[in-house]
């Protein structure tokens, strides 16, 4: 393999630095030619690609977001634009693709090379942790500690007022944000798409809290959880039960920002390095992920299979052990 571009696509998760400058300079240790692809797909579709060099991945590990940009591009979905991305690609002499994306990103990889036969390594980048083959995502850390970092300074305020606080973090079809972050911060109740509780189970829990001198109270709510988001949930407990003041708060997009952790830091170096070494061992369609301490390869259809992934049963049925 003489030539291996990368490139960022769909959501963007802090760690995708990360996980670039590992993947061009374990290229270019190994005597590869590398490029960075701007835009994720659309970038291919422009031949918006340029070559890079070890230092144009210097003092970028810390930071968030993606220096290689991400866009969400409707042509690759079409056969004409994965042509003309091929196009491109041949242009350049690419003969190799490394991927850092989420389930749609994977989607268009595997369609790309299955039609043209360009080999690509995917990375799992996404705040969500909804892909098979990798415990962790890149990006998924980090975004729990944005999460907690926000909740633990809404408690301050939630305390001081004998306050209820609904608060919204992202998960439209995962609860692992939620769930974790619920653990991490000592939330009194929350609500996934992955398990049933309707109103008056999460009101009849609150009443005991109130009942035993709970001064605050803190829900999280996945933005996915099926009886809506976290106003439509306030509005529907404050109809009967008035015990404290309540407030909503959306944490939105501030989740997806920051710099990253020193996990995702760590888990984006070695995901990057472990995509180059794939390719380079001439394998192909392959994600590669952390199972347990080990980097492991699966492939990019089994890593598809997002709807057996599974919330750990124990933490979930821990959340009810620690928050009475
Ligand atoms: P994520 O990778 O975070 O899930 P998206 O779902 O937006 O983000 O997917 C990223 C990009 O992957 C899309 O903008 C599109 O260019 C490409 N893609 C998604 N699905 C397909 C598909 N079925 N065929 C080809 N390309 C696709």
């Amino acid at each position: 393999i003489k030539n291996i571009a990368v490139l960022t696509s769909g959501g963007d998760a802090p760690g995708m630095n990360a996980a670039i400058r590992a993947v061009v300079r374990t290229g270019i240790y190994h005597g590869i030619n590398m490029f960075g692809v701007m835009q994720g797909y659309q970038g291919l579709i422009t031949d918006n690609i340029k070559p890079m060099d070890a230092r144009s991945v210097s003092n970028i590990l810390h930071l968030g977001g993606t220096i290689l940009k991400t866009a969400r591009c409707l042509e690759f979905k079409t056969d004409e634009g994965q042509q003309i991305a091929y196009n491109n690609l041949k242009k350049n002499d690419i003969d190799g693709l490394v991927v850092i994306g989420g389930d749609g990103t994977f989607t268009g990889a595997k369609r790309f090379s299955e039609t043209f036969g360009v080999k690509v390594i995917g990375i799992p980048g996404t705040i969500d942790n909804d892909l098979v083959g990798s415990d962790f995502t890149l990006g998924y850390d980090t975004a729990i500690n944005t999460v907690i970092e926000a909740i633990d300074k809404i408690r301050d305020t939630a305390d001081a007022h004998d306050r209820l606080f609904f608060i919204e973090v992202m998960g439209r079809d995962s609860g692992c944000i939620a769930l974790r972050s619920s653990i991490a911060s000592g939330a009194e109740a929350v609500l996934l798409p992955e398990r049933e509780t309707s109103v008056n189970e999460l009101i009849n829990k609150l009443a005991l809290g109130a009942a035993t001198k709970k001064s605050s109270s803190i829900v999280i709510v996945a933005e996915g959880h099926k009886q809506g988001g976290a106003y439509d949930i306030a509005k529907k407990v404050k109809e009967t039960f008035d015990h404290y003041d309540t407030k909503v708060t959306i944490l939105g997009h501030l989740q997806r920002g920051g710099s990253p952790s020193s996990f995702d830091r760590i888990l984006g170096s070695r995901l990057g390095f472990a995509a180059v070494n794939a390719l380079i061992a001439g394998e192909t369609e392959q994600m590669v992920g952390l199972k347990g301490n080990e980097i492991k390869l699966t492939s990019i259809r089994e890593a598809l299979t997002a709807h057996s992934f599974k919330l750990e049963p124990d933490l979930m049925e821990m959340t009810e052990v620690l928050s009475i």
